[in-house]
């Protein structure tokens, strides 16, 4: 059923795509841009010589907001997508040779946490507690919810006091775990969406319960997988994905949008625009001819932007089998460490790193009896640390390939096949991403729901926004979120 309004989505990341899907299923007649070759944006997909590296986004977490947007179009996810369980959630590893396997075992998790502090059994319980209240005011209720006034915020202010919201996640974390290494492994996940555990405010422990809840998945195929198949629902509900087209301008009279133009000359006219693309490219490129764009694009560019990260893509002619799926290797320096990648003008000594090792759970993404990874490491962003990556990548990488290969893949140089680097100057240049951030603006308290830009612009009057710079922010579970709360809007706006 078609209302005749069509709409444009500047993006194919997953918040762009979830969008497009909701706004299609609705009648809208959808078309999604993307300058990319593929759709996925953070989650692009790279091949060589029978190795898949999906590029960003490995945790997949709250399957339910995925298969709301199947079930919102009345298909079985299942003919599109297979989600695999993972477990354990993730393996922490240090340097002296502890190891901790997180999953949804509690009685495991009593037996590993006693081992490090008897205390902090009980302590994790009541954690875990708080974490579940965290999750269901900040998720389930305000997650999906666009905070378009400040009488928005004023209404969720009682709830966000009560829940000690101005506690950071370590600092919170601490008031319940006594040991060191506790305190790392139930503070770091606010770093999957750009948050420093010393400074994001303590709702971001909501993401412990959000995996708690609902477990942590990986589609078969790899996340590019999950893509595809939100991208084949997409336009099997007969919407339009235009690939390679690059964005440039949009175009408005007075306080309207008219039309998006990219950079080959294509135009596309529409009766909304949706971005998915960076706020302050959208804002400051974009609409650099608006007064709007260039007022919102100077404010944005004032704010906090979250840390950028170093991967390496590397396949191996061995397989892995003492690795687990996904392992953090906490390095020397914990807080410290943080401060530098948060605030720091240049690159560290030492690292913490994330290694994926996607053939645990789908020998599929390597050739037989081999093994596809990749490694992050979070590092400063370019407005902080302006580092000359194309020096400095070749030897970070091989400093980051020297350290797995002592402490965690033993003769990996040797079994080397393929390997790629992505630097924050690659998210800048390929994503458009500001200062190169991985994550858009930085979730801190005063960046987030009504202080983070709005999923409606507040002057423009047909311009949405979708994805990690807008409410509620990064990962997965929020773009999704955001998608929501964007169509919602849109809907109504155009009484579709
Ligand atoms: C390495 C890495 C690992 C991560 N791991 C996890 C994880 O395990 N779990 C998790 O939940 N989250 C993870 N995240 C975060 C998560 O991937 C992102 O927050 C999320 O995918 C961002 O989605 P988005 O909708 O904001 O769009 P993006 O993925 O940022 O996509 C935006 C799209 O817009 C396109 N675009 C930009 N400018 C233009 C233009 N002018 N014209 C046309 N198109 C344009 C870009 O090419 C891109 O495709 C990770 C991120 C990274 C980088």
């Amino acid at each position: 059923m078609s209302s005749g309004k069509s709409a444009i989505v500047i993006g194919a990341g997953f918040g762009g795509l979830a969008l497009a899907i909701r706004l299609q299923a609705a009648g809208l007649r959808t078309t999604l841009l993307e300058r990319r070759d593929q759709p996925g944006g953070r989650a692009y997909v790279y091949r060589d010589q029978g190795f898949t590296f999906d590029a960003g986004p490995t945790v997949i977490t709250d399957p339910s907001a995925i298969e709301a947007l199947f079930a919102l179009a009345g298909k079985p996810m299942s003919d599109y997508v297979e989600l695999l369980p993972v477990s354990p959630f993730y393996r922490l590893c240090w340097e002296d040779g502890t190891q901790f396997d997180y999953a949804n075992d509690q009685a495991a998790l009593d037996r590993q946490i006693h081992a490090l502090e008897p205390a902090d059994v009980a302590g994790y319980r009541r954690f875990l507690e708080y974490s579940k209240a965290v999750f269901e005011e900040g998720y389930v209720k305000l997650g999906s919810v666009a905070f378009l006034s400040f009488r928005d915020m004023i209404q969720a202010g009682p709830q966000l006091a009560r829940l000690q919201a101005w506690r950071s996640v370590h600092g919170m974390v601490s008031r319940f775990i006594r040991n060191d290494k506790l305190r790392q492994a139930f503070s770091f996940h606010s770093l999957l969406v750009g948050g420093n555990p010393f400074a994001t405010s303590s709702i971001y422990t909501l993401i412990h319960a959000l995996e708690r809840q609902w477990g942590v998945w990986f589609p078969r195929g790899g996340t590019g997988a999950l893509v595809q198949g939100l991208t084949r629902l997409f336009e099997d509900l007969g919407g339009t994905v235009e690939l390679d087209a690059d964005v440039t301008a949009i175009e408005a009279e007075g306080d309207r949008l008219t039309r998006v133009i990219a950079r080959d000359g294509r135009r596309w006219d529409a009766d909304a625009v949706a971005s998915n693309a960076d706020v302050v490219h959208t804002y400051a490129d974009l609409l650099a001819k608006h007064p709007r764009g260039r007022d919102e694009g100077r404010r944005l560019k004032g704010k906090r932007f979250s840390n950028s990260l170093f991967v390496i893509h590397f396949g191996l002619e061995r397989a892995q089998p003492h690795l687990q799926h996904h392992t953090v290797c906490f390095g020397p320096r914990y807080r410290e460490l943080i401060t530098e990648i948060f605030g720091g003008s240049t690159l560290a000594e030492d690292f913490s790193l994330y290694l994926h090792t996607p053939c645990v759970t789908d020998p599929s993404l390597a050739p037989p009896g081999c093994s596809s990874h990749y490694v992050l490491a979070p590092v400063p962003h370019l407005g902080n640390a302006p580092i000359d990556w194309a020096v400095e990548g070749p030897r970070y990488r091989d400093r980051i390939l020297a350290y797995l290969e002592k402490h965690y893949i033993p003769g990996l140089r040797d079994d080397l096949v393929t390997c790629r680097i992505f630097t924050p100057e690659d998210f800048r240049d390929t994503l458009n991403a500001h200062h190169g951030s991985a994550f858009s603006l930085e979730p801190v308290l005063r960046q987030s729901a009504w202080f983070r830009p709005h999923n409606r612009d507040a002057q423009l009057r047909n311009l949405y926004l979708v994805g990690a710079g807008t409410h509620p922010g990064a990962g997965v579970p929020g773009v999704i979120a955001s998608a929501k709360a964007t169509a919602q809007l849109m809907l109504e706006d155009l009484g579709a």
